[in-house]
């Protein structure tokens, strides 16, 4: 096969772009294949932004020679590997796991596995009995670790094994014996291990290392959740007279040591984020299609521009990852660079290949060999591979859409610098998020990445998880180490419930599960919020989709619902309330769907409260009543209104967290902010803000928009005066709104902006519109929520000159 890559083109650019070349004045003077690409998008403003990172003395290799200490059959591994000296950060995660538990940051292909499998190696060398736990979010994941360990030669030190939904059953029972390191996902562990303990005694009364990689993955809803089982995992092991050391790592985030804290209830957890590797020098560019109509705020479509890009570095000889969101994307995306590509060159067409979840592992692994090997120029995926599977680096990493997080986005990006040089892209798509990167990257590459926010003791999952605490061994005194001070508290409430069983012991008293044969754990979804939910079936194969929260599923799988599964369109063909399961079958039609909804809040209880920005900002548990009234169904390609159908569905509730903040009403003394707001524009100023509130809370919390929901009316019964909500969109709540309430101002700040800069007349998905808004966007108000954010923001600038200066110069 023709080695394309890395060949630089000769001086005067490539093919057909010698012009742009020679008329701009390039950045940077050395050539690479996609100069050219970049000088055109410099030319036509659609390169709206460039750095450059990895550069100098930051992106050299700090080395040190691997520790004598270590065990001489991990140093003669090691060596036989061909690893010489080992990264710095490498050697400092190995000193440090000898402490206490460590999380390591480093970036994308830094060699972070070594981090953990260093130490484990020398434990499992030097101990024979040893065991180690390695914690996987997805099963192929997995199997690449238990290939990477095995590539250590120590066939009779360290015998990896997978055990997962997949591990035939006759292997089980051995890999229970045998294995000295067992690689499975926090899933299994929930339902399996931890509930048939006694059949892992051998693993539990020698467990010394727990590696949790990846564990930026472990936020929201699914981290409350392993934050529960890890703590179940150090109470079963401490049960069995051991405290493993635990040894994390994750994508740069801005709150490290917090969320390892949070996840496995241990204190003074090491944070190890010197990068030692050498970083390549990558290229980035912020890419922004071009407007087609500047007062709608339309423009060219993400996945055209995305796929002009593709072909081009095709040409160019860059071998070029993209990243996409859905999978029905993946496919048309792929589907335009062949075509693309077509015209002038076959043979690279046939090097365009889609990858999607769902492979087998070999065909999975076939691709990865293909795209290393240069049989491929052009890969184009969903997250499947942003994990960080085994392709190593490329030329090119292109991001179509934000991803969501910039954590992400930077992984993604982490693909590009094959040979120490890469292209990293971001074609931004018309949501608020893109196009607010868009105009502020450096907000999005320079501030510190979003925090993953998890609370283990959002009362629905805890409560779950005590119970399943329970039946694993009664809960007595001494698990407020493992389980927090507050368990005996959800302990009562369980009782009460007829959980469980308060019983009198001689010197102390336990709780004990009421139905001792029943089997909690298989109730318990750690990606669900409550364990309330219905099932999704895909009638066309009879196969369990998944599940989906009780409390959405009026809105999301309404009958003729267009729902999104693991990136793959499914149509409801009936929700069955009785039965409490969607009957689906896969969908190829070109519209989507939007629920149009009535939504109640009540609050059930203040639990904080303070003056911001002149307004009073209240924090507490809410009770939010959605009735789905209708749906409208809308054309993928303009998003036009095709038809509104209505649907009769009883309401459903759901307690959960919320913010909330009430306006003087123009009535009352002091109300001159309502004076600003007449009363015909009053609630599509409140319901604009609103949105663009929801839409930039994703920079300060790793969350989704789909995560938060939100409530806007010109007057609420229990305020009595205008206000807005905003409401962690999941049962009991998961601390999305506690954080936004900590940092309100931040937010309005984000809002205002997100708002001003936007360049439409009044209003687009970019700024005020939302895609899941169930008052179907009507009404807004984009002046009158810039009017309303100034004011308030106008208040934090008065109050802040009220000061006294200090010490005047
Ligand atoms: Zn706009
Ligand atoms: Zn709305």
């Amino acid at each position: 096969m023709m080695e394309r890559a890395g060949s630089s083109p000769p001086l005067g650019g490539c093919r057909g772009h010698r012009l742009y070349y020679l008329k701009s004045l390039a950045i940077d003077r050395r050539t690479e294949p996609w100069s050219a690409l970049l000088d055109a998008g410099r030319e036509d403003g659609r390169l709206v932004r460039e750095a450059q990172e990895g550069r100098g003395r930051a992106g050299r290799a700090r080395l040190v020679e691997p520790p004598r200490e270590l065990h001489p059959d991990v140093l003669a591994a090691l060596e036989r590997l061909g690893v010489e000296r080992l990264y710095s950060h490498q050697a400092q995660a190995l000193l440090a796991a000898t402490e206490g538990p460590t999380i390591v940051t480093t970036g994308t292909a830094s060699g972070k596995s070594l981090c953990f499998n260093l130490p484990t190696l020398h434990i499992l060398c030097e101990q024979a009995r040893a065991r180690a736990l390695y914690l996987y979010p997805t099963k192929a994941l997995a199997q690449d670790q238990a290939r990477a360990l095995t590539a250590f030669g120590l066939p009779k030190r360290v015998r990896p094994a997978i055990y997962d939904g997949d591990t035939p059953r006759e292997a089980r029972r051995e890999i229970r014996k045998s294995a000295n390191v067992v690689l499975t996902n926090p899933d299994m562990l929930h339902v399996g291990i931890l509930p048939n303990h006694a059949a892992w005694a051998e693993l539990f009364s020698n467990l010394a290392v727990v590696v949790i990689d990846e564990a930026h993955v472990y936020r929201g809803v699914f981290g409350s959740h392993v934050g529960n089982v890890l703590r179940r995992l150090r109470r079963i092991a401490s049960l069995y007279g051991t405290r493993p050391i635990f040894l994390l790592t994750s994508a740069t985030i801005a709150n490290p040591v917090e969320l390892a804290e949070r996840l496995t209830g241990l204190e003074d957890v090491q944070l190890i984020d010197e990068d030692g590797s050498p970083t390549p020098h990558r290229q980035i560019a912020v890419w922004n299609p071009p407007l087609t109509d500047e007062a709608l705020g339309t423009r060219r479509s993400a996945l055209g521009e995305a796929a002009e890009l593709l072909a081009q570095l095709a040409r160019d000889g860059a071998r070029t990852i993209c990243f996409m969101k859905s999978r029905k994307g993946v496919e048309v995306l792929s589907r335009l660079v062949k075509d693309d590509l077509q015209s002038t060159d076959a043979e690279l067409a046939a090097q365009v290949q889609p990858y999607r979840a769902g492979y087998t592992p070999q065909q999975r692994r076939e691709l990865e060999q293909q795209l290393v090997r240069g049989e491929l120029c052009t890969v184009i995926t969903t997250d499947a591979l942003e994990l960080g599977i085994d392709i190593g680096e490329l030329d090119a990493a292109v991001v179509v859409t934000f991803p969501g997080t910039v954590a992400s986005l930077r992984q993604m990006w982490g693909r590009a610098g094959r040979r120490g040089r890469g292209l990293a892209v971001y074609v931004a798509g018309e949501d608020a998020l893109d196009q607010f990167f868009c105009r502020h990257p450096e907000d999005f590459l320079e501030r510190p990445v979003e925090a993953a926010i998890l609370d283990h003791e959002s009362p629905l999952i805890y409560r779950a998880h005590l119970l399943c605490a329970a039946h694993e061994g009664p809960l007595s005194r001494g698990d407020a180490e493992f389980l927090g001070p507050r368990w005996e508290a959800h302990a009562e409430i369980l009782q009460s419930a007829g959980e469980l069983r308060r019983r009198e012991g001689a010197i102390a008293s336990a709780y004990v599960p009421s139905r001792p044969g029943s089997y909690p754990a298989g109730e318990v979804s750690l990606r669900s919020a409550s364990p309330e939910s219905f099932a999704i079936v895909d009638v066309s194969s009879g196969e369990l989709l998944g599940s989906t929260e009780a409390a959405r599923a009026h809105s999301t799988v309404h009958d003729g619902a267009i729902y999104m599964h693991q990136g793959r369109s499914y149509e409801v063909r009936e929700l069955d309330l009785e039965q409490r399961r969607a009957l689906v079958s896969p969908f190829s039609g070109d519209w989507y769907t939007q629920p149009k909804a009535q939504t109640d809040t009540e609050i059930v209880r203040l639990l904080d409260r303070r003056d911001a920005l002149g307004v009073t900002l209240s924090f507490g548990e809410v009770s939010v009543t959605d009735t789905v009234l209708a749906y409208q169904r809308r054309r993928l390609v303009d998003h036009a209104q095709v038809d509104l159908i209505g649907l009769e569905l009883p309401p459903t509730s759901f307690a959960t967290q919320a913010l909330w903040f009430e306006l003087p009403s123009a009535a009352e003394p002091g109300g001159e902010l309502a004076e600003t707001l007449p009363s015909e524009i009053l609630l599509g100023a409140l319901h604009a803000t609103e949105h663009a509130q929801i839409a930039v809370l994703p920079l300060i919390a790793m969350c989704d928009r789909w995560d938060i929901g939100g409530l806007s009316t010109n007057f609420h019964p229990q305020t009595g005066a205008p206000t807005i909500f905003l409401y962690d969109g999941h049962p009991g709540g998961i601390g999305i709104t506690r954080t936004a309430y900590a940092r309100f101002e931040e937010l309005c700040e984000d809002a205002r902006r997100l708002i001003a800069e936007c360049p439409c007349s009044s209003g687009c998905p970019s700024c005020v519109q939302s895609p899941k808004c169930g008052n179907l966007n009507e009404p807004l108000h984009k002046a009158g929520a810039l009017a309303l954010l100034g004011r308030l923001l106008d208040c934090a600038v008065q109050t802040a000159s009220a000061e006294p200066a200090v010490a005047p110069l």
